[in-house]
């Protein structure tokens, strides 16, 4: 056995595999993979090998696209063949609200090159006649759809990663993974110990005690699922003697996806009564075996089943596979480097391995050699989940995220379980104000205030929902008198030390502020892109403040201590200083009434920090607010919090302070077309194409991060930019990715959008290719399958002058 490698992975499954293969592929020949028992011996080697594009997140249903279509190169280089069958399949939809879904997806799928189609109930029929179409209004049909064989496609994986160099040791189980002070890693197996440079935890069903061996919590837990096999059915047997396969059918409503096996049938359940399995853990001595059949779990589902798919009513079955695999709490894998650890990376928490396994192998891979992901993988990054994550949380997410697989997600949905988890003193403020609460990274964040009479409950939808009034009257009462928030959803960071402004000056990208003021600022990655858009704020030579996105806190935490370096030091402070937002108008009046230092415009400027007596607690002021208006963020300490409210709320009686909450502030920035993180700005983008080049120093006398390929793509213009448009929506907004239309051609895609309540306008933002872009430009929008003209908006639809944001 080889005994020292410059990566070690551990886990022989599908993803473990793909792993190594990708290393390979990507130039990496020193590489191993050690697996306990034989190759496929966790979850791989009784999936039902179903393959799917559709993913609610666009650059996951990317890699799942490169997943599928990397399944012919393999078999190709490996002379080794996947079993693939590329039959095609079709999701059902018996609601208009899940035709909403589909449509909103296949009008994405247009710009992603994905070629989906809706399709009617009598095409349905036609191409899937197992179905009964009852009740079914339309579904959406997905070509690359297919199944394979899980084991020969893994065997492909390994056989073509040991065609680039790499080693693999079967039988060769991990027992300890010890840290040298280098950085390196003793891995030690029933063999011997490995001294690898990385490891990679890829232990599937076993990930959660391969991460405890180095002291890492994986949130991850295993589920039991089920799926049936039948005897032939003369249907399918007459139609694979006249050469036809039959497609996959998803039927959402009863839970359950089908596909043609042999000359009958295969259906799977995400049933209701699921369970979570091995809640304690994965026992070693687990192994290529099966759980017994739980007919009483699924009676109902196949009751549904049998309505839906008559022929399956007289079918009998052939066999039942019963087993486990993990989810991550949101259902998307655990990929990338461990926070606060050194070369130790997951690949983890795949429950789809043959939809996705391609895609985390390419990415981990990237990551690992050239530093970066090619694309934003924040959707299965496992940096997503803080420290923030236990066990007692991410079981009940696991469970409604099995239990949510088929039902239809909306945009606006707040999912209810562990829900409240992580409030701020200031929760039960608005509770008593009727709040509606949403959660963003573990936290509780009011996303408006229900008008009386009204549910405390938004209802989800792709169209404008029962927040709309509310929403209205919470942006009315900032922009004409004053309007206060928690600005508890911000990432927030102190950096320390005489080298605090060296540092910030290297891995921003943007001016670093004198004493007393603050800049906005992007963070990049070597590669130019988006990591971060910060809010720094110089306290003193020594002392700063960074704000940006709340829910990256780990991943931008792992970046700065990858990156730190002389006297710096960094601590995050997100829960720790919070306090509100005022904005409006009147905002100046109501912070005058709570300190005694001078507050006019003259003496306190847009982008001036401050640290004031504000009531009883000191306080930093920034001024400066998200919604556009006069405004002023006042952190304090978490204890202090309550007290602050109070003097606030006491002196803005009648001043019309009004409680405003998220769904108000994303209404409120659309007016200045202010972008937001994961939307308009991500490591999808590069500075000048978002606008963001603004904020770029690229004269600052510093090599800072990413400085040579932001220049580049300034100095090469753009391809394409950030727009914004009015839309002529009716019901529903845009919300992300829609494409954008011109002559009938797809040209661009939406970042965000949403209802101005103040302009009363509907405003999108978008990108378009830069040699299209003109100032009366006009575009289609199709939202929900209707084409909506749009028109080029360059005026802020609020103070255009800024006045009162400057004033
Ligand atoms: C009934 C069922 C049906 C499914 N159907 C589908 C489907 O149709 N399509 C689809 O895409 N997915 C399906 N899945 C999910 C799919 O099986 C998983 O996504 C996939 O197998 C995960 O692969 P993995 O490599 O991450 O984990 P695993 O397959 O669990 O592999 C982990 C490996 O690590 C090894 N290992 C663990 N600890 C150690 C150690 N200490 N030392 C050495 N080796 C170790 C294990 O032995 C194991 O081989 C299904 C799952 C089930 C249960």
């Amino acid at each position: 056995m080889k005994t020292t490698t410059r990566v070690c992975v551990i886990g022989g499954g599908v993803v473990g595999c793909s792993v190594l293969y990708h290393l390979t592929k990507l130039g990496w020949s020193d590489v191993m993979l050690v697996e306990r028992s034989e190759l496929t011996s966790g979850s791989t080697w009784h999936a039902a090998g179903g393959f799917h594009t559709l993913n609610g997140d666009t650059n996951m249903a990317a890699l799942q696209g490169y997943t599928i279509r990397l399944y012919k190169e393999l078999e190709e280089l490996t002379g080794m063949s996947c079993g693939l069958h590329h039959v095609g399949g079709v999701t059902l939809a018996d609601t208009q609200e899940r035709m909403d879904m589909f449509l909103a997806e296949r009008a994405k799928h247009r710009y992603m090159g994905l070629e989906t189609e809706i399709v009617t109930p009598e095409e349905i029929a036609k191409i899937a006649p197992v179905t009964n179409i009852e009740g079914i209004i339309g579904g959406l049909y997905d070509p690359l759809d297919g199944h394979l064989d899980p084991s020969g496609t893994t065997h492909a994986y390994a056989k073509a990663a040991r065609m680039g160099g790499a080693s693999i040791e079967t039988h060769c189980m991990v027992k300890e993974t010890n840290q040298r002070p280098d950085g390196t890693w003793d891995v030690v197996t029933n063999k011997g110990t490995i001294h690898a440079e990385h490891i990679v935890n890829a232990g599937g069903l076993w990930a959660r005690e391969v991460g405890a061996m180095a002291g890492v919590y994986m949130p991850l837990h295993p589920m039991e699922h089920q799926y049936l096999v039948t005897e032939t059915i003369p249907m399918i047997a007459e139609m694979i003697d006249s050469g036809i396969e039959h497609p996959h059918v998803m039927d959402p409503s009863g839970e359950s996806y089908l596909r043609q096996e042999a000359r009958g049938l295969c259906i799977g359940f995400y049933e209701q009564p699921c369970r979570p399995w091995a809640v304690d853990g994965t026992s070693w001595d687990f192994g290529h075996e099966l759980l017994p059949d739980d007919f009483d779990k699924i009676e109902d589902s196949i009751a549904f089943a049998y309505k839906r798919f008559p022929v399956l009513e007289t079918a009998g079955v052939k066999s039942v596979i019963h087993g486990p695999f993990t989810f991550a709490p949101d259902g998307n894998p655990l990929v990338g480097p461990i926070p606060g650890m050194r070369n130790y990376w997951s690949a983890c928490g795949v429950m789809a391995g043959f939809s996705q396994g391609g895609g985390v192998g390419l990415s981990l891979a990237q990551w690992m050699i050239e530093g970066e992901a090619e694309r934003d993988v924040y959707a299965m990054d496992v940096a997503r989940f803080g420290n923030w994550i236990t066990p007692g949380y991410t079981r009940p997410k696991v469970i409604e995220n099995y239990q949510k697989r088929f039902s239809v997600s909306y945009p606006n949905e707040e999912l209810p379980a562990c829900r409240p988890f992580q409030t701020t003193p200031a929760y039960n403020i608005w509770d008593e104000q009727n709040a509606v609460f949403g959660a963003q990274y573990g936290i509780e964040v009011a996303n408006y205030f229900a008008l009386p009479g009204e549910p405390r409950f938004e209802t989800p939808s792709f169209r404008r929902s029962n927040a709309w009034d509310a929403t209205a009257a919470e942006v009315k009462a900032v922009r004409t008198a004053v309007g206060i928030n928690e600005i508890h959803n911000f990432g927030k960071y102190t950096v320390i030390g005489t080298g605090a402004r060296q540092w910030l000056d290297r891995i921003m990208a943007g001016r670093i502020p004198k004493q007393g003021r603050m800049s906005l600022t992007p963070m990049l990655s070597e590669k130019g892109k988006l990591l971060g858009d910060f809010t720094v704020t110089c306290l003193s030579e020594t002392t700063f403040q960074l704000t940006a996105s709340f829910g990256m806190q780990a991943i931008h935490m792992r970046w700065f201590l990858q990156h730190l370096d002389g006297d710096v030091q960094i601590e995050n402070v997100s829960t720790k200083r919070i306090g509100f937002q005022i904005a409006g108008p009147n905002a100046r009046e109501l912070l005058s009434r709570c300190t005694r230092a001078d507050v006019s415009g003259a003496a306190f400027k847009f982008m001036d920090a401050k640290t004031l007596s504000v009531g009883m607690s000191d306080a930093l002021v920034q001024r400066v607010s998200y919604t556009g208006d006069l405004g002023y963020e006042i952190y304090t300490d978490a204890e202090n919090q309550r007290a602050l409210y109070t003097t606030l709320s006491e002196a803005g009686k009648d001043l019309g302070l009004k409680p405003f909450g998220m769904r108000a502030m994303m209404s409120l920035r659309l007016d200045r077309f202010f972008g937001s993180w994961n939307a308009e700005f991500s490591p999808d983008y590069m500075p000048a194409e978002t606008g963001m080049d603004r904020f770029v120093s690229y004269t600052k006398p510093v090599d800072f991060i990413g400085k040579a390929a932001a220049l580049a793509e300034k100095t090469a213009g753009p391809a394409r930019k950030l727009c914004a448009f009015v839309v002529d929506a009716d019901d529903a907004d845009v919300n992300a990715y829609e494409p954008i239309w011109i002559n009938g051609a797809v040209v661009g895609f939406c970042t965000s959008g949403g209802y101005s309540h103040h302009a009363q306008k509907s405003i999108a933002q978008g990108f378009v290719p830069t040699d299209l872009i003109t100032d009366d430009l006009e575009v289609e929008i199709e939202i929900l399958g209707q084409m909506r003209t749009a028109k080029r908006v360059t005026e802020h639809l609020f103070d255009p002058e800024m006045k009162r944001m400057r004033g």
